[in-house]
């Protein structure tokens, strides 16, 4: 073996030897990564993966699927949440006429609205099942839905009948407005102050109570501000 072919050698075998050094060095930089990530959400609170906040971001979408049937809805959910347990004794209502588990959540109106028409809106897409006054409602109506490929039916309570713009059997398209509410104090109300009563019921069938006595009985109902109090 001449002198030149030996360096040539050297030279080849060094270069391999660097290019698999360099390798192996890069494969524990890609082993440390991300332990690197995770210290490093630990130590600002903020996480740097952006896919960590896209995918929870995600899941909310699919469940927040209505629409609010009242503008500025959570700012409005200040009496009777869904479950609230009320007696005439401890009602953020007074005077209360019902007693137990409040089935749906309340809208109150802004006191701007007290004395002007305010449209209700659907919240989905579906049928009308129901269009009747009721006692403890005045007017209400009762939508069948489908939410997250499960039938319910939506109850809108204390609406104005005669402002109603559909009947039963008739299709409707998320967003259209159904009516207005009816006026407080009145037979539109059925005596109550002016507010949307909302409930999500299970299933098809049609059950349109406000409360119920006891909390098995509350696992039929839905809280619709899960579904709708985004904004
Ligand atoms: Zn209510």
């Amino acid at each position: 073996m001449s002198k030149k072919t030996l360096v040539g050698f050297l030279l080849i075998l060094s270069a391999a030897l660097v290019i698999i050094w360099i390798s192996r060095s890069e494969v524990k930089k890609k082993n440390i990564f991300p332990e690197t990530i995770r210290s490093s959400t630990k130590n600002n609170g903020q996480s740097p993966n952006p896919m960590a906040e896209k995918l929870p971001q995600a899941e909310i979408v699919t469940e927040k699927f209505f629409l609010p049937p009242l503008s500025r809805a959570s700012e409005r959910v200040t009496k009777k949440y869904f479950g609230l347990f009320v007696t005439p004794k401890n009602s953020p209502v007074q005077p209360e006429n019902f007693s137990g588990y409040h089935t749906g959540t309340d809208f109150e109106v802004f006191p701007s609205e007290e004395n002007a028409d305010v449209s209700v809106k659907a919240v989905c897409s579906g049928n009308i099942l129901m269009k009747k006054t009721a006692t403890g409602y005045g007017g209400v109506l009762v939508e069948s839905c489908e939410l997250s490929g499960e039938p319910i039916t939506i109850i809108y309570g204390h609406l104005k009948l005669t402002s109603i713009n559909f009947n039963v059997g008739d299709k409707i398209s998320a967003g259209d407005t159904l009516g207005i509410l009816g006026r407080g104090y009145s037979t539109e109300t059925s005596g109550e102050r002016k507010h949307l009563h909302l409930g999500f019921h299970k299933g098809r069938a049609i059950n349109i109570l406000g409360y119920v006595q006891n909390k098995s009985e509350l696992a039929g109902w839905l809280d619709p501000c899960q579904s709708i109090c985004t904004d």
